[in-house]
């Protein structure tokens, strides 16, 4: 299969997706969306309200924040990837529960194999822990981390920039390092990078 088709069988599954609790009170499944050859990919935690309803990740107040961070860097939402690690809301927008992100884990794990972009952007905690298990998101946000497959960069989930200023200050000035990240990246001379693996805990300069 090629990487439109298995992205798009993904999008089915998804929409069909009965391996947790969460579709029972659920809309739409929400399996992301955007350009799937991006080098660089943003994953947030789960849809909200609006996301539900339209079956859209990030197109309601956090997203259109996201959608100005962007632009601030030069790109459109669909000139990236945006998902996120559950793929359909939780009631009242509760925190996911551990069950739930294991049992949505394979359809990310999927769609990221199939894209495997150079860098992922986490938009908050929980999509920071999904892929860098030790730390916390006040100390790791805006660092470059090597997690065990992919290189990722933790910023605050724009929904808490709406609601705090100076998380909104830090979410901005993370983001606008992020083209240079990328492009240390791609010229294969990042220095930002501490490694992940869990049973060593060494900085790593690459
Ligand atoms: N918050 C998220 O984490 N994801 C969305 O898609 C929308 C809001």
């Amino acid at each position: 299969m090629n990487k439109e088709a298995l992205m798009s069988q993904v999008e089915k599954n998804v929409i069909n997706c009965k391996e947790c609790r969460l579709y029972q009170e659920a809309t739409n499944g929400v399996p992301g969306e955007g350009n799937i050859n991006s080098p660089l990919v943003f994953i947030g935690e789960a849809p909200g309200a609006v996301e539900d309803q339209t079956g859209r990740p990030f197109v309601g107040r956090a997203g259109k924040l996201l959608e100005n961070l962007l632009g601030r860097i030069g790109y459109k939402r669909e000139d990236v990837w945006i998902g996120n690690i559950i793929k359909h809301r939780p009631p009242q927008n509760r925190d996911p529960m551990p069950d739930e992100i294991r049992a949505c884990a394979s359809y990310l794990s999927l769609q990221l194999k199939t894209m495997n972009p150079l860098l992922i952007v986490t938009l908050g905690r929980f999509a920071m822990h999904y892929f860098y298990k030790e730390g916390t998101i006040s100390n790791n946000k805006g660092q470059l981390l090597k997690g065990e497959k992919y290189l990722i960069y933790p910023v605050y989930h724009p929904a808490a920039g709406l609601r705090n200023p100076g998380m909104l200050r830090s979410l901005e000035n993370d983001f606008l390092k992020i083209p240079s990240i990328l492009e240390d990246i791609k010229k294969g001379s990042s220095s930002l990078a501490i490694n992940n693996n869990q049973d060593d805990a060494q900085p790593t300069l690459f």
